[in-house]
């Protein structure tokens, strides 16, 4: 759902950039951490108004989300921010009227859609749809935002230029035209199919195909899948940016998976087979005896494709020395005479396992 900022500031729609400042101050204040410490209710509200303050403060911004919102229904947040050429599309317009010299913009603009996609996902690519709003240039007036056929009427109140001139004593002041806006031209006929805004908005299904081995925050460019535009000439184009989300087992080091295993110490002087989970399902890791903490074990290709698309990485197996907290009397009693065998015999080709057994049991001599 799209939040409505300015209910959240507590301001109407036509405040100005003053009273939302005001407002802003007043409630930042009320709701600031500073003064609420532990308060989840109040972070949360001083985050909601900081957002809104940092939309409807900016001109560029509050423009935007009053004329496209900023979220969509599934979450994902729609950023305009790549570039703005707003006001470039209004300069268009005018000249196209008036056979301005001013450079008509020619690609619509970029469009940021921000995509959750799971771990697995991730590793073995997948493929997606999402659902863009598009804001298309009317094809009923071709974005002109006048009933074909008509024409737009000079404003007779400035003579076209968009512009009055005030005199006040010896003083001459320019100001905008408020019968025409400034744009110097008068509209009788508003196009009916886009109601005299010159654009349409519509939403458009698109199918992703995310690749295998994608990172967190990569980004995938759909050429000519962005805005636009009212009179630019080639639409801008669509950034998906991937945010994957974390697995409770699988973490990413580049192209290798790592996996965290709990053993116990017998395991790791005895050896023995192990099972691991690995993105394919589970299976059997042979430990060899002797094998010392931190070592870390290399299974071959099951990690994520490679970014140059060739072979896969490898999953590495982390294997932390789980220590019991809580011993049974026979447990006890056997680590008791294992320690006093040690105490005495320290197998000399393996250097300082003595020291290893110390940090494992706390051990005081
Ligand atoms: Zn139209
Ligand atoms: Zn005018």
């Amino acid at each position: 759902m799209r939040k409505d900022y300015y209910q959240i500031l507590n301001v109407h729609r036509e405040a100005s950039d003053e009273e939302i400042k005001k407002a802003y101050r007043k409630l930042a204040l009320k709701y600031h951490p500073d003064r609420n410490p532990h308060n989840k209710e109040a972070e949360e509200r001083f985050k909601e108004i900081s957002e809104a303050y940092e939309v409807l403060s900016d001109q560029e911004k509050r423009f935007r989300y009053e004329r496209f919102g900023s979220a969509d229904d599934s979450g994902s947040i729609f950023d305009f921010g790549f570039r703005g050429n707003f006001d470039d599309i209004f300069n268009d317009l005018f000249s196209d009227f008036f056979g301005g010299q001013r450079q008509r913009e020619k690609k619509g603009e970029d469009l940021r859609y921000n995509l959750q996609i799971e771990f697995e996902e991730a590793v073995f690519g997948v493929e997606k749809e999402i659902e863009v709003p598009k804001e298309e240039r009317c094809q009923s007036c071709n974005g002109s935002r006048v009933e074909p056929g008509h024409k737009p009427a000079v404003c007779k109140a400035c003579s076209g230029r968009g512009q009055v001139r005030q005199s006040h004593g010896f003083f001459t002041i320019n100001r905008t035209c408020e019968y025409c806006n400034g744009e110097g031209f008068i509209i009788k006929d508003p196009c009916k199919t886009c109601k005299g805004r010159g654009s349409i908005k519509t939403k458009k299904k698109l199918k992703i195909k995310v690749p295998p081995g994608v990172d967190n925050g990569a980004r995938l460019k759909l050429r000519g899948e962005g805005a636009q535009g009212f009179a630019a000439t080639v639409p801008g184009d669509l950034y998906v940016v991937l945010h994957v989300k974390e697995h409770p087992i699988f973490e990413r080091e580049g192209d290798d998976i790592a996996v965290q295993v709990d053993v116990n110490f017998p395991l790791l002087c005895l050896g023995g087979d192990i099972t691991v989970p690995t993105v394919e399902g589970e299976t059997v890791l042979n430990i060899p005896p002797g094998t010392q903490p931190g070592k870390i074990f290399r299974i071959k290709g099951l990690g994520v494709t490679k970014s140059n698309g060739y072979g896969r990485g490898d999953e590495l197996v982390y294997l932390n020395v789980g220590i019991p907290t809580e011993l049974t009397e026979r447990q006890r009693h056997l680590l008791q005479e294992l320690a006093q065998e040690f105490n005495g015999i320290v197998n000399p080709s393996r250097r300082g396992i003595k020291e290893k057994f110390k940090e494992f049991f706390d051990w005081k001599e």
